[in-house]
């Protein structure tokens, strides 16, 4: 019997996926048979020889993030992530639709979220700040840092201790400088990862998992830091904005979209109060912007 090795998929090299068991890296093919293997999988494999081996099985994920690929399909890029960090900025532009939609896609995939606001020593428009105190009466934790000026960043290196994360967000909102703030030799890890296994030439649009220095895994993904709506539905649409979710169900038809439909408790919660106007707003352009109405 062959014996199995544990290891963790770290990056996909351009003939292999690369995978560390201890402190080893090992080259790996996958067997066809397999889904997708991807950057944050716990898996099985076999080795072939000291620097070469082949990953027999996926182990259970707790979380996948899913991306649209060709046509109607949608593909895994990353597994087991516990938080996803929404970055933004007043410069370029702070653009809450994008917050709202790697929201909405969280609430749907066992993913944590939570708002990093980068370059907060540039001056903040008050409706910016608005949006800002909403987002924390609804729980998401909000960390304003500028990685320029260094502040705010020892309290948002802690949270990423402990835990797989990964940075989303526009370009130009700091996703890099933070990463190489929080990962000052970045270049030289992807070269020994590279190194180390021979064969496999890293890119750098390359998804990667790198392992913090103060604890904690942080994937960097420049390809996947816009995924669009990952294949939600309408339905998990309307349950990714997490103040409606007290209302699904409440509506007159219960195939009730929340646009137009009379009686609907979602529309009489924005007229109440309860939801602000910003927000579902925010849904129903998503909603325009869905492919076609698969409810
Ligand atoms: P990415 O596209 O999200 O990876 O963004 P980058 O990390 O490449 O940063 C985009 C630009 O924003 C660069 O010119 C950075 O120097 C600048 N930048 C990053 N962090 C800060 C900050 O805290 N304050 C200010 N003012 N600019 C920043
Ligand atoms: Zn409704």
């Amino acid at each position: 019997m062959t014996v199995l090795t544990e290891g963790l998929v770290v990056s996909h090299l351009g003939k292999g996926i690369a995978v560390e068991t201890g402190d080893q890296v090992i080259l790996c093919q996958t067997l066809r048979k397999l889904d997708t293997v991807v950057v944050g999988d716990r898996v099985l494999l076999s080795l072939i020889n000291a620097e070469q081996g082949r990953i027999e099985q996926i182990l259970p994920r707790h979380s996948v993030l899913q991306r649209p690929s060709r046509g109607e399909q949608i593909r895994p890029v990353a597994a087991n992530i516990h938080t996803i960090f929404v970055v933004f900025a007043t410069e370029p532009s702070c653009d809450f639709l994008l917050i709202d939609q790697y929201l909405a896609i969280t609430e749907n995939c066992n993913i944590q979220a939570a708002l990093v606001f980068n370059k907060i020593d540039l001056p903040i428009p008050e409706a910016v700040e608005q949006e800002l105190v909403h987002y924390q009466s609804l729980n998401y934790p909000l960390y304003r840092v500028s990685v320029r000026a260094q502040q705010g960043m020892t309290e948002l290196q802690q949270v990423l201790t402990n835990q797989t994360s990964l940075f989303a967000g526009q370009s130009g909102v700091g996703k890099s400088s933070l990463t190489n703030a929080i990962l000052p030799d970045k270049s030289l890890r992807i070269n020994s990862v590279s190194a180390t296994t021979r064969h496999g030439r890293h890119t750098t649009t390359a998804a990667t998992l790198y392992h913090l220095p103060e604890g904690g895994d942080l994937i960097d993904s420049p390809g996947v830091a816009i995924f669009g709506l990952a294949g939600l539905t309408e339905a998990q649409l309307a349950w990714g904005f997490r103040e409606f979710q007290p209302f699904i169900g409440q509506c007159r038809f219960n195939d009730c979209r929340h646009v137009n439909d009379k009686d609907c408790a979602i529309r009489h919660a924005v007229e109440n109060g309860q939801i602000t106007p910003q927000r579902y707003q925010r849904f129903l352009k998503l909603r325009e912007k869905m492919p076609v109405s698969h409810y």
